[in-house]
């Protein structure tokens, strides 16, 4: 073989090579404008919806902006929503084809790791008053100590009413907080001890009053001011804690980050990210080739259990609804999920520079190099992962190419370093097509989640590509 002139070799180079792309690089002044547009809307939705209850109604809200109507109406329509059990909600917009031929799905999810009350929570000790909690998902728990919580949740009267709390916020709200040791005092407590002994779940006691109420004589009186307080303000009395459910959240609003506040700092990144980008692909997409659906759900920070969770047969019962309104027999409803083809949605780990032991730097995310596709999850020999067919990737890179989108591949970690999960197995059951695919993040699973504004932008483009593709 003759070598090849300069230019040829180039040329070569740029045909054969796969390189990376940062984001960046591949974007107009109106792009860049776009970028920033979207982080500054990107950011109110993360304040808006801390929990997967406000997530819902604030997806429901945007929906009901753009057009979409209750499926549950009756209402002739071609942009629907389905609000279930105000924890899970479906946005469908009909296409050309119908239903019984498929849907495009976009599926992501829309709780986060937190710590939740417990059900008998509040005590008093040592003239301080506290609230107990059951941390919720996969938490490094001295990340959750000496920093300002806010409370959100619901709690329930006897007499049925509903009180939604959101206390911590308002910049004037007081907050609740979770104490840590002295440094002073915490050689043998904490230092001398492995993480995971040295931070326990049952320390993760809110700290939530120190006022009396009544006089020495009086039993448990911190406690009861509290109570009084609650009943004052709510109506409430103790029992009502039972049935409350109440999420102890990061308190205050999402941030830039960088002092070219160039990144997105906040809450619930996992998975509010994609759940954003799906909902604004599916506002934004105009008469698809066939009917597509974003899915936003509950509970995979806790394995996806539960009636509001991927699991839950609550998409099935959605396209027999959808079918039976198009005139076709529910019973249509697999063979019409087999036919159809998913994004789950969800984050990946960006690559730390400070910790680059864990990662294999030429399979790892990288943080503005744009939306990332994840062929696989799981643990260990891919094990519980959905990995996806080469079919499918194959089509879906495509896809993306063709609408300009910047992505790159990835898996999460090193080979048996650790590994996880997403919903994308849950779905696969129904025989669908299904790949990971979502903005990478640093500090997952952390109070403080750091996204690039140039892949959040990525991903909203990405699946807007997706759902408007032909095939
Ligand atoms: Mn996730
Ligand atoms: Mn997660």
């Amino acid at each position: 073989m003759a070598i090849p002139d300069k230019d040829t070799l180039k040329e070569i180079q740029e045909r054969l090579t796969l390189s990376s792309r940062l984001v960046w690089d591949h974007l107009d002044e109106a792009a860049r404008q776009q970028v920033e547009t979207y982080a500054q809307e990107y950011k109110a939705f993360l304040d808006a919806a801390k929990t997967e209850r406000e997530a819902v109604l604030t997806v429901q809200q945007l929906a009901q902006a753009h057009g979409f109507v209750d499926l549950a109406s009756g209402q002739d329509s071609k942009k629907y929503f389905v609000n279930y059990r105000g924890k899970t909600i479906a946005l469908v917009v009909l296409g050309q084809r119908p239903v019984a031929e498929g849907l495009r799905i976009i599926a992501a999810h829309i709780d986060s790791p937190r710590l939740d009350l417990k059900q008998n929570p509040l005590y008093e000790d040592t003239d301080l008053v506290f609230l107990k909690t059951h941390y919720y998902g996969g938490i490094k728990k001295y990340q959750w100590l000496a920093r300002p919580l806010a409370l959100h949740g619901v709690i329930y009267r006897h007499d049925g009413q509903a009180i939604t709390l959101r206390l911590g916020e308002d910049p004037g709200d007081p907050v609740l907080t979770v104490c840590d040791l002295l440094p002073h005092l915490a050689r043998k407590a904490q230092m001398d001890k492995k993480v995971d002994e040295a931070f326990l779940g049952e320390k993760l006691n809110l700290l939530a009053g120190s006022l009396p109420l009544g006089d020495k004589e009086t039993k448990e009186r911190f406690k009861l001011h509290l109570l009084h307080l609650l009943s004052e303000r709510y109506g409430l009395t103790e029992e009502d804690l039972v049935s409350a459910e109440l999420e102890a959240v990061p308190a205050g609003p999402a941030r830039d980050v960088g002092w070219d506040g160039s990144l997105v700092g906040g809450y619930g990144q996992d998975d509010r990210a994609s759940a954003f980008a799906a909902v604004k692909a599916i506002l934004e997409v105009n008469n698809p080739p066939c009917a597509c659906l974003t899915l936003l759900v509950d509970k995979e920070e806790i394995g996806s259990a539960g009636n509001t969770s991927a699991q839950s047969i609550f998409l099935e019962e959605l396209v027999a609804r959808l079918l039976e309104r198009q005139g076709d027999a529910a019973s249509q409803r697999r063979r019409a999920l087999m036919q159809s083809q998913a994004i789950s949605a969800d984050v990946a780990a960006a690559l730390d520079p400070d910790w680059p032991e864990v990662y294999e730097k030429r399979n790892a995310a990288r943080l503005g190099y744009g939306v990332v596709l994840t062929k696989y999850t799981g643990h260990g020999g891919k094990y519980h992962a959905n990995d996806a067919h080469a079919e499918y990737i194959n089509w879906i890179r495509q896809v993306f190419n063709q609408a300009g989108v910047i992505w790159q591949a990835a898996e999460l970690g090193k080979i048996d370093e650790g590994g996880g999960g997403t919903i994308a197995k849950f779905l696969a059951a129904y025989g669908l097509d299904i790949v990971d695919c979502g903005p990478a993040l640093l500090s997952m699973h952390s109070p403080f989640e750091i996204g690039a504004k140039a892949d959040l932008y990525m991903t909203a483009r990405a699946f807007g590509a997706f759902l408007a593709a032909k095939g």
